[in-house]
């Protein structure tokens, strides 16, 4: 008897333990502001993800302060895009955060890639073979769509000759623009972060689900939004909305820099400025991260609209609601401004 009344309040302790987190939560670090809102999504209630890039700066080019480097040295586990992002990243992850497990987005199961612009398409990748590294990535989406060959109207000198190489059969790395990619993304980081921290692998799983059904509830919006200004001609401040543009069946005429944000030469502005001509572009976008001196240049004289589409989502409060609300601003701002009287 005596036995019995002790039992009970223990059991009830015991299950009240359980119901907190069992330890401190793991230290995890992202690159860009979008990639810690989908971590802050999937820790929602466990802890917060913090951002190696301030708001409002472009990830191709960096310089990390030393609070950023200290935030990379005592991370747990580092999410980041990949080198073709940011690749001043690379090393420092290697260096700095060499006992935190590395997570590249572009190589996680489910994330589809797709071919950086002009070069990417078509024959041209084959002899390096960088189809097959990329396996995962989900083909029926080029297929239904037939972008491939849409694109086909682009120079693929033109990187060359400005960029040399390096680019060469590489995947674009802005992934997060797609949120079909978003989703794949929460689920990697549910996983990798359930394999370091156990204990609050539910909670984790949990977000993933909830994130990803709100990720499917944004496509949609997004697909209402932008469905009037379908075929509209548009040329963007940096070849950065590929993924976007897929996903919703839209697409740029062309882009004033190149995938690496790199300032366009001369002779790439001159080329623009007579494809926003010939294409009738009603707008040129800038971005916050860019400087729009040379949009602005290239949009001169040719009837075209300025105006901002942002694709880190500078000006928005960081945290799980970056994200949606990243992606249904990049929807809004075409829509506004294509939609918007001649
Ligand atoms: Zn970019």
């Amino acid at each position: 008897m005596k036995r019995r009344l002790f039992r009970l309040p223990l059991f009830a302790a015991l299950a009240s333990f359980a119901a907190l987190p069992a330890a401190a939560a793991p230290e995890v670090v992202t690159d860009i502001p979008p990639v810690q809102s989908l971590a802050a999504r999937i820790m929602q209630g466990v802890g917060e993800p913090t951002s190696i890039l301030p708001p409002g700066v472009t990830p191709h080019g960096y310089s990390m302060r030393p609070s950023e480097a200290a935030r990379l040295q005592a991370a747990d586990i580092v999410f980041w895009v990949g080198e073709g992002l940011t690749p001043w990243l690379e090393d420092a992850v290697e260096s700095l955060a060499a006992d935190a497990v590395s997570v590249e987005l572009m190589e996680a199961p489910g994330v589809a890639l797709l071919a950086f612009g002009e070069d990417g398409h078509g024959d041209h990748d084959d002899d390096h073979g960088r189809k097959e590294e990329h396996a995962h990535e989900d083909d029926d989406h080029k297929d239904e769509h037939g972008h491939k060959d849409e694109h086909a109207h682009k120079d693929e000198d033109d990187r060359m000759d400005e960029h040399g190489h390096e680019h060469h059969g590489d995947m674009d790395p802005h992934i997060w623009l797609d949120p079909a990619n978003g989703k794949a993304m929460l689920a990697e980081m549910a996983a990798r972060l359930a394999e370091i921290d156990p204990a609050n692998a539910d909670a984790y799983k949990a977000n993933a689900a909830a994130g990803a059904a709100e990720l499917d509830a944004l496509a949609a919006r997004v697909e209402a939004v932008v469905a009037p200004v379908r075929g509209k001609a548009f040329f963007t401040a940096h070849d950065a909305y590929r993924y976007f543009e897929h996903r919703f069946e839209i697409e740029s005429a062309g882009s004033v820099a190149l995938s690496d944000a790199a300032p366009p030469g001369p002779a790439r502005l001159d080329r623009i400025r007579s494809e926003m001509r010939e294409h009738g572009a009603l707008c040129v976008f800038i971005e916050p991260q860019l400087d729009p001196k040379l949009a602005r240049t290239a949009a001169e004289g040719s009837g075209a609209r300025v105006a901002v589409l942002d694709p880190l989502g500078a000006d928005l409060e960081p945290g799980p609601g970056l994200y949606p609300a990243l992606i249904e601003g990049l929807a809004q701002s075409l829509a506004d401004c294509l939609g918007g009287a001649q």
